[in-house]
């Protein structure tokens, strides 16, 4: 026997011995593959063999070849059966495991939270409440009466034009049963109506009240957004004067933003408010009030971009309620003043929370929200 034909005959005899043993130890399909690749891979054993086939005598050549191909087929077979063995066995192990599997990980409970608008109302109401302040609601549908006429806007008075507002479809002028201007129904676009709704239901002194809620305007964008939020607060009494406002505006603002922070009252003009003004808080993100007139503060000023680096935000319009008001509402200017106040929330909130675009207020981007 030639040595081609004895390694030939060797290497089948070897293939043939193991392959099945070898099979069926795989314990798994990547170890089954494995197996396999070692005997009829590209350079498997099998595979070697038949490289050999031309050194091989021509008498033996065809029987060798037939034998050598057999054993792959026969390889072939085994590993067929075994890898579908092994994918049989595992979806039974599925089905008899248990229906749940106790060790995954569990899926934590997300616990919801109060929007940073609402925290800012509640802080602002608290601090309005703790001074004497009633909290009261207004509607968000309105009659222009309680939001502009009673307020002292004629129909055609520039601020009428100056709030372009959302009127309710079916109560504009012209439709059914609405004639003067101060029937029409539109989304009220400041938070004084509350004033004239207390004012106009109320029959003793002193009327002191707070409400917060949505308005609506036709703006939107970086700072603008049509739906936002005020706060308007009043106080009605014989006597008052503006030195109450200033009293009860300041310990508002020492409330809310802190001891340390600077207030300034400016001149300004309201139609429902004489004399009327604007209140300004020294910036609460650079903070100009801490070292006064220190080098690394005027730097920090100069930077700061909330407050165009003057080192104070407006944070409220305020004044005397003007004596047209109190006509409109049934009370005599002469017996009683009072003065009155609104801001916007969503600002102040924004302040609180170092946001610089409104509109990410109201996305609802859950992993927005998280991190205020
Ligand atoms: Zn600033």
């Amino acid at each position: 026997m030639s040595d081609a034909v004895q390694k030939f005959e060797e290497g089948l005899a070897r293939v043939a011995a193991g392959f099945e043993t070898t099979f069926a130890q795989c314990p798994d399909e990547s170890s089954l593959r494995a197996a396999a690749a070692k005997l009829i891979g590209g350079s498997g054993e099998v595979t070697q063999l038949l490289k050999l086939m031309p050194q091989l005598p021509g008498d033996r050549r065809k029987e060798l070849g037939q034998r050598a191909n057999a054993l792959k087929n026969a390889v072939q077979s085994a590993f067929d059966a075994r890898l579908e063995g092994l994918a049989r066995a595992a979806r039974q192990a599925e089905l008899d495991a248990p229906p749940i599997d106790p060790s995954l990980p569990g899926r934590g409970l997300a616990r919801g939270a109060l929007h940073p608008i609402t925290r800012t109302i509640d802080a602002l109401l608290d601090v309005f409440a703790s001074i004497g302040f009633e909290v009261t609601d207004a509607p968000e549908i309105e009659l222009a009466d309680f939001n502009f006429t009673r307020l002292g806007f004629p129909p055609d008075h520039p601020a009428t034009d100056m709030q372009d507002s959302f009127f309710v479809a079916g109560g504009e002028i012209g439709a059914p049963g609405v004639k003067r201007f101060e029937d029409q129904v539109l989304l009220r676009t400041h938070t004084s109506n509350a004033q004239v709704h207390e004012m106009s239901r109320r029959r003793t002194i002193p009327i002191a009240c707070i409400s917060a809620g949505k308005v609506f305007r036709r703006d939107d964008d970086a700072t603008h957004s049509p739906m936002f939020h005020q706060i308007e607060g009043f106080w009605v009494d014989r006597g008052i004067s503006f030195a109450h406002l200033k009293g009860v505006l300041t310990t508002f603002v020492k409330r809310m933003f802190g001891e340390q922070v600077p207030v300034r009252f400016r001149p300004s003009y309201f139609p429902f408010v004489e004399p009327g003004g604007e209140l300004d808080v020294g910036c609460t993100i650079c903070r100009p009030y801490d070292e006064p007139g220190s080098e690394a503060q005027r730097a920090r000023t100069d930077a700061c971009r909330v407050c165009k680096s003057t080192g104070w935000l407006e944070v409220l319009g305020c004044g005397m309620i003007h004596p047209v008001v109190f006509e409109h509402c049934g009370w005599d200017p002469k017996e009683v003043t009072g003065f009155a106040f609104g801001m916007g929330i969503d600002r102040i909130a924004m302040l609180r929370h170092n946001v610089g675009d409104i509109r990410l207020l109201y996305e609802n981007d859950i992993r927005f929200l998280s991190q205020l």
